[in-house]
């Protein structure tokens, strides 16, 4: 397909055509896309073959998106409800009614409470720059409302990783071909990072070895030249026991740690308990398993290491990070272009967007509070929250401890808005619904959090039905608030390239033209390689920090280590003995976050959620596969089908991706048992540290949309 645009067609969608889009969905792959039109119909999107990360391949479930955005299902018009929260009974109104109450109640509400009243809840569902990262923010600093914190995904392994570095950079993940050990940490790529998999497949074409260390067998895990399978929440551990046997064994890079290292007599001091022995207690693998993987990756250079985010959702996942970053300075990782470690980060592009986001509209002081802490937030009287405002979020699917949620969201006394594609769980318990606009529908700038490429997004199409985009829609409640600030007249091209003219050296060389014509532009970023060249770490010591003084300041210890989850055999032994079983839920490949999992049609095993246990747990209960479990904890239960295989270790189960309640037995998801304490730094979610029991269950009267029961 050849694209050639010219500015003024970009923010007009043509009748007929080939478009360049950017798949807005949170996925680090952010793929450039050709979306072709005919009749003023979205008809077919393709990976855009010119893309260097892209390469003319996208995953399955975004191809199928020309019949997703005609759904029958799409929301296509404002409604108001007309039923019980959560019964999702709604009638239509018009665009007018809905901005006008929502005007009305919220000026009412701040006039009784405060604008802390009032919440906005948003996260990464589908949004660029534009979309996700201003618009919304902007409006709601000029409210004066408390701001999102957003801790949800990564920030305890980014803050941990950035006290071992300085910077959340690591290594640059498409250039991992030149690596002889390519080590995949607590992540599926096969689910969520596909194009991942096409630079390790060049990778072991050259001779690379694979290494997975998976508490569950990924996808992949049978070709793999190594699986170490740890107890969940125990990788720091692990880490440290490699660490003992490299450096008590001398098999470290001496001039690299002495150049480029900071606190190596004390790590040694550190990891000197941290024996396989030990640590084979801790993780349940075998010692002499932990000596023979710490030798390979002494003796494999150069090595890289995706750290997924699984294993940083744990209460310990920020000194996790922290410990885990400290590998590759010990065998000198870092000195090789796409050698060292890659840790997922929102931050990758390390231009600051601020001033689009309006903070110098507020009429008071900045406040925070943490997304994880949102049904907390709604059950708490002091707090006296008052109204949400959702959008490109759905916390009744993804946020935890699921029963005090929607025991929030239910208060009559709680007013909320929801502007969303679909109807979605939270929209079920909206006030008033909004129909949103898709990517297809709007421009936008978006980075990525795995490449390095800055992209436009054009509109294909006209927007579906009535929907508006993000940045209409606040348009419109600005305008009916009486906000007459100039930057609420912009549109996405003014946003864009104000964005694009942030004095930034990553956007050097990045111009609106080269977008305009290719749809994507490299960023000027590169891994963590230069800095040692350049000999300069931006921690405090200018090194690598096995000690952290900065740590200490702020509370932590400065050294790594491993502190057991909070709940687990050893923090927890009577926590334990009554729920036995470490859950994850992990990621699939039906589902993104909640994305795209509704549309998941048919009545097969892999088509709707499952429970994996081990044949050892399963026996003593009862279990067979195909059974309909119970699995609970004191927070709550839900209900699934069991899949008895060894995928799992003994002591774990697994859930299998993030579906919509109407597919699950009682409507009830895996979140109804996790835990919203946050972890140990940043604030981070941990809602892989969750211990559960499980039953059989003999008898139900459950009955879905989607699947029988019973
Ligand atoms: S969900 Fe991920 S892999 Fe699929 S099209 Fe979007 S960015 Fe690409």
């Amino acid at each position: 397909m050849n694209v050639k645009l010219q500015e003024s067609h970009c923010f007009k969608p043509p009748p007929y055509g080939v478009v360049h889009s950017v798949c807005p969905h949170d996925c680090p792959d952010s793929c450039s896309l050709l979306s072709r039109v005919e009749d003023g119909k979205l008809v077919k999107v393709e990976g855009n073959p010119a893309h260097p990360v892209t390469q003319g391949v996208i995953c399955r479930k975004f191809a199928a998106a020309p019949t997703r955005i005609y759904d029958s299902d799409r929301l296509s018009y404002p409604m108001k409800r007309i039923g019980l929260k959560g019964e999702g009974l709604f009638e239509q109104i018009t665009w007018n009614e809905a901005i006008e109450t929502i005007t009305q109640q919220s000026q009412t509400i701040v006039d009784e409470g405060g604008p802390a009243s009032i919440l906005p809840v948003f996260g990464s569902g589908t949004g660029g720059l534009v979309k996700g990262r201003s618009v919304g923010k902007r409006f709601f600093n000029r409210m004066g409302t408390l701001q999102l914190d957003r801790t949800i995904c990564t920030k305890a392994g980014r803050t941990g990783f950035r006290y071992t570095m300085g910077t959340s950079m690591g290594a640059d993940p498409r250039a991992i071909r030149e690596n002889k050990l390519i080590i995949a940490w607590g992540m599926n790529a096969a689910s969520t990072n596909i194009h991942h998999q096409i630079f390790l497949k060049e990778a072991l074409k050259q001779g690379a070895k694979h290494a997975i260390i998976n508490p569950v067998k990924i996808k992949g895990t049978e070709s793999a030249d190594y699986f170490l399978q740890p107890r969940p929440g125990s990788d720091a551990a692990l880490a440290l026991a490699m660490m003992h046997v490299i450096i008590m064994e001398g098999l470290y890079d001496k001039e690299f740690v002495k150049l480029h290292t900071l606190g190596f007599d004390d790590l040694k001091l550190r990891v000197n308990k941290y024996t396989p022995e030990y640590v084979e207690t801790l993780t349940d693998i075998r010692a002499e398993d932990i000596r023979k993987f710490a030798h390979l990756y002494a003796d494999l250079k150069p090595s890289f290491i995706y750290v997924g985010p699984g294993c940083q959702r744990h209460s310990n996942g920020g000194m996790t990070l922290r410990t885990i970053a400290c590998l590759p300075a010990l065998v000198g990782a870092w000195s090789h272009k796409g050698s060292g470690l890659y840790f997922p980060t929102s931050t990758i592009f390390p231009v600051d967007v601020s001033p689009l986001e309006g903070n110098d509209l507020r009429p008071n002081p900045s406040a925070k509070y943490n997304m994880i802490n949102l049904g907390r937030l709604l059950n708490d009287e002091q707090a006296r929250i008052r109204s949400l405002y959702v959008f490109n979020s759905n916390p009744a699917t993804v946020m935890f401890n699921q029963n005090d949620l929607r025991k929030g969201l239910q208060r009559d006394d709680l007013f909320t808005i929801v502007h969303e594609q679909y109807l979605t769980d939270t929209a079920r318990y909206a006030d008033i619904v909004l129909p949103a606009t898709t990517q297809f529908e709007y421009a936008d700038l978006f980075f990525s959090y795995y490449h390095f490429s800055v992209q436009l997004n054009c509109p294909a199409i006209e927007p579906h039905g009535q929907c508006r985009s993000n940045l209409d829609t606040f348009k419109m409640l600005a305008d009916a608030m009486g906000f007459e600030d100039e930057c609420f007249e912009q549109n996405s091209r003014d946003i864009i390239k104000e964005i694009l003219k942030l004095d930034h050296p990553a956007l050097a060389g990045v111009t609106f033209d080269e977008l305009l014509q290719q749809g994507w532009c490299e960023a000027n970023l590169e891994g963590a390689h230069t800095l040692v060249e350049k000999n300069l770490f931006p921690t405090p010591s200018g090194r690598i920090e096995f000690y952290s003084k900065r740590m200490q300041q702020d509370g932590f210890d400065p050294l790594p280590d491993y502190i057991p989850p909070k709940e687990s055999k050893e923090a927890t032994p009577d926590l334990h003995d009554k729920y036995p079983l470490y859950f994850l839920t992990a990621s699939d490949q039906s589902s993104l976050n909640s994305n795209y999992a509704q549309h998941v049609k048919g009545n097969t095993r892999h088509n709707r959620p499952r429970l994996i246990i081990h044949p050892e747990d399963a026996t003593p209960r009862a279990i067979t596969d195909g059974a309909l479990v119970r699995i609970f904890n004191n927070r709550g239960e839900c209900h699934l089908l069991a899949e008895v295989s060894e995928t799992v270790k003994q002591g774990v189960i697994a859930s299998t991706g993030l579906w919509w309640g109407f597919q699950y037995p009682d409507g009830r998801n895996p979140n109804h048992t996790t835990p919203d304490f946050t972890g140990d730094i940043g604030g981070g979610s941990a809602f892989n540290t969750n211990l559960v029991e499980i039953e059989l269950c003999v008898e139900t009267d459950f009955e879905s949309e989607h699947v029988s029961y019973g």
